[in-house]
């Protein structure tokens, strides 16, 4: 086991994953969350309950050992269940062999197996109710706030950032001019909506990804271990057909009845959700380069956060991870993981900083 602790900031989907990674090649990791400990806590709302999980994150799942346990969460979706506004419906599969398919998971209960997984390991340590303040690549400092509202300090060297789209190291990198990130935030938004179980059936087809595609905005519902499904609304934020037009419970009504007819009966709480829920914010990010120097990388939405009409973000930082290549000391590893991760990142899809961002949103729209 090596001595010298990397730091992970960002127990997310992939702070957590690449904690398990490290630590099953023996290197001595330091967890760090800014939420509370996913073990003990309720899921937080405002974030997308389930995910679509494709082969590109499972071969990740599967080199890190944990894939035999996160089965049972999974729910198969042959392929996209398209609703048309007369409510006829037509099943497009995602292959044409037995086995190409997707899968819906709950994020509560992967991101809690994930730490589950990474806490069974002598060589982790986990921090949770821990924010990350800033990162100083010249000082060599990593500022944390404590639950009191303590500061304090620890080596940055070496340092992983996974603390997601809004990332405090990717901004405080590009402040201090290490990294230059763009940061798109899209037109649309989102707001997550139940169908819950029509007495003990559930709602439509399970082993499907429901999608309601309409001109410039859609309704998708992706099924839940419970027999319920989660529906998520992209909408415009303004304009005639944005979420600024639904402001009584009349707007939503109408827009519901006429838009998505045969989804009305299946969410009873339509207008209690609809006004209750958050609506939340989507964009991309793009970071160029990733890392500085041997100090600190960013890895999974804190490099390269996507929109997700096309299922992509989960998947890519999965896939980026499952390219970790280990070194023997802190420096190689840091140079040997951007090396194994660059083929995948955003960069590949176009010129700098920017167009390949756009081109990933383009690409991610355009299959949706
Ligand atoms: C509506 C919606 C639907 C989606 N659907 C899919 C899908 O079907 N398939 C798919 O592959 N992807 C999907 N995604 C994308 C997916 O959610 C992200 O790509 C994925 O969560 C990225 O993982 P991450 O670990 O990089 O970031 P996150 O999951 O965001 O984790 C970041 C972690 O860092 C912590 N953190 C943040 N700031 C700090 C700080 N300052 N200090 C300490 N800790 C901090 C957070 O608490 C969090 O635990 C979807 C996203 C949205 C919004």
């Amino acid at each position: 086991m090596r001595a010298q602790p990397i730091n992970i900031v960002g127990a997310g989907m992939a702070g957590s994953l690449l904690a398990v990674l490290l630590a099953k090649r023996g290197f001595a990791v330091s967890l760090y969350d800014k939420r509370p400990d996913p073990r003990a806590a309720t899921a937080e709302r405002g974030r997308s309950i389930n995910l679509a999980l494709a082969a590109r994150g499972i071969r990740a799942l599967e080199r890190a050992g944990v894939m035999d346990a996160v089965r049972p969460l999974l729910i198969e979706m042959s392929g996209r269940m398209i609703h048309d506004r007369s409510g006829d419906t037509k099943l497009l599969p995602y292959g044409w062999k037995p086995g190409e398919v997707i899968y819906s998971v709950g994020r509560a209960a992967l991101t809690r197996l994930l730490v589950e997984a990474a806490a069974r390991y002598p060589n982790v340590t986990l921090s949770f109710n821990q924010a990350c303040i800033g990162a100083g690549a010249s000082e060599n400092v990593l500022r944390f706030r404590d639950e009191n509202g303590d500061d304090y300090d620890v080596p940055l060297a070496t340092t992983i950032g996974t603390d997601g789209a809004g990332s405090v190291i990717r901004t405080s990198l590009a402040a201090d001019g290490f990294v230059k990130a763009c940061e798109d935030v899209l037109h649309h938004d989102y707001k997550e909506l139940t169908l819950p179980l029509l007495g003990f059936v559930p709602a439509l087809e399970v082993n499907a990804l429901h999608v309601w595609p309409r001109r410039g905005f859609m309704l998708i519902a992706l099924p839940n271990m419970d027999g319920s499904f989660t529906a998520t609304l992209f909408l415009a934020k303004a304009g005639e057909r944005g979420f600024a037009s639904l402001r009584t419970p009349d707007d939503v009504s109408d827009f519901f009845a006429r838009e998505f007819p045969d989804a009305v009966p299946l969410i009873p709480n339509l207008l209690t959700e609809f006004f209750q829920h958050p609506q939340g914010l989507l964009g991309t990010v793009h970071a160029e380069p990733w890392y500085v120097g041997a100090k600190v990388l960013l890895l999974g939405d804190a490099a390269h956060a996507i929109v997700p009409f096309h299922g992509q973000g989960m998947n890519a930082a999965f896939g980026g991870l499952h390219d970790v290549r280990c070194a023997a000391g802190s420096a190689q590893f840091v140079g040997a993981v951007v090396r194994g991760f660059r083929p995948h990142a955003p960069a590949e899809y176009g010129g700098d900083c920017g167009d390949g961002a756009r081109e990933l949103r383009r690409n991610a729209r355009h299959r949706s």
